[in-house]
């Protein structure tokens, strides 16, 4: 599981290549509470108090071990995607990666979501290979806490992969709808009620298992997934919504735009080292004309950037080059992940350069 909004209460545990590793305190409780329960299925077996319970301890530690693989896997793949990635915080159900920003298309978001499951699809072969040899060396303790992992490891994988955000197979839900032309609100709100579905599913299922006395523990433990799963989903929810409301105008910057008529050669030696961006606003006098973009700019030879003129290598002024400043910020994110340069320029009701925005966006 991942996402974007963050818990309250955590505290940072370690760094890995410079990512904070965050807990949420009610973490060390689910640890315990896991050990006890891991513990008292061993009892049977073990026939030993002290022994269950540091067997069931180690047991649980390397489970959470896994959560962190799994999120790591997350992480390690938004790096890949260049998607930078904020923390990794490891909560009572689980992990979840906190990204600075939504992946930039639908194959980038399918990646990332699907290689946490896969990582904890893969724990759970090892874990089972390495039970079976256990077993077969008649270290038979082992073998029940390496299959006990390895049957954690796939529940995590399962669950992970329901359909429904902010799970990871919400994700790739997501991704789906992206493919398929929803923008970014809509695809996040519709696999956002998939997962206020699977909440109320989980909630009535642990409900029922407690009321008919099948699995306590169980039932407790789905309907706390599922009230979890719900407030996510409605988050998620809110956000896309407020996505909605926010306009170009509310949160572009300020413009460094070109003018036409001066020289590349002028324009690298005075404007480039005052300004770091890859994509410049071509205007004079608020009139917008093109967009300079600088991957284009450095294919032509140095030698002629004292003769070329910006007008001769900007992009003529294009339609999805440029948004109106009351324009929702969802379908300006649309724009940008889909106009080819990464950014736009923001005109006024009279069609005057009023700002610009480069992905990634702040909302
Ligand atoms: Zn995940």
């Amino acid at each position: 599981m991942y996402g974007i909004s963050a818990l309250k209460k955590q505290f940072v545990i370690g760094s890995l290549g410079g990512v904070p590793v965050k807990a949420d305190p009610r973490w060390f409780a689910v640890i315990v509470l896991t050990s006890a329960v891991i513990a008292l299925g061993l009892y049977a077996q073990v026939k030993d108090l002290t022994s269950s319970i540091v067997f069931g301890t180690a047991a649980a530690l390397v489970f959470f071990f896994s959560i962190f693989l799994h999120e790591l896997a997350h992480a390690l793949m938004a790096r890949h995607e260049g998607v930078s990635v904020v923390a990794i915080v490891l909560h009572p159900f689980g992990g979840m990666t906190q990204f600075a920003e939504a992946p930039r298309d639908a194959r980038a978001e399918f990646r990332i979501a699907a290689v946490g499951p896969a990582a904890s699809f893969l724990l759970a072969v090892i874990f089972a290979l390495a039970g079976a040899g256990a077993y077969y060396a008649a270290a038979d303790i082992l073998a029940t806490i390496l299959f006990t992992l390895s049957a954690g490891n796939l529940l995590l994988a399962v669950f992970n992969m329901l359909p429904g955000y902010p799970l990871d197979g919400g994700r790739v839900l997501r991704a789906y709808f992206l493919r398929t032309g929803k923008d970014q609100a809509e695809a996040t709100r519709r696999s956002a009620q998939f997962g206020k579905g699977i909440a109320y599913l989980l909630i009535a299922i642990g409900a029922v298992l407690m009321v008919l006395r099948v699995d306590i523990f169980a039932g407790l433990w789905a309907m706390l997934i599922g009230f979890f799963l719900l407030d996510s989903a409605k988050t998620a929810m809110l956000h896309a919504g407020v996505a909605r409301e926010i306009t170009a105008g509310d949160v572009m910057r300020l413009p460094v735009s070109v003018p036409p008529d001066i020289t590349v050669q002028r324009f690298v030696d005075e404007l480039l080292p005052m300004h770091r961006a890859k994509v410049f606003p071509v205007s004079s006098r608020g009139d917008l004309f093109g967009t300079l973009v600088l991957k284009e700019l450095k294919k032509r030879p140095r030698g002629e950037w004292r003769e070329l003129r910006i007008e001769d290598v900007m992009i003529p002024i294009r339609r999805e080059h440029f948004v109106g400043q009351n324009t929702p910020m969802d379908i300006v994110r649309e724009v940008v992940r889909t106009n080819g340069i990464g950014a736009v320029s923001v005109v006024d009701e009279r069609g005057k350069l009023v700002g610009v925005l480069n992905a990634p966006l702040p909302v």
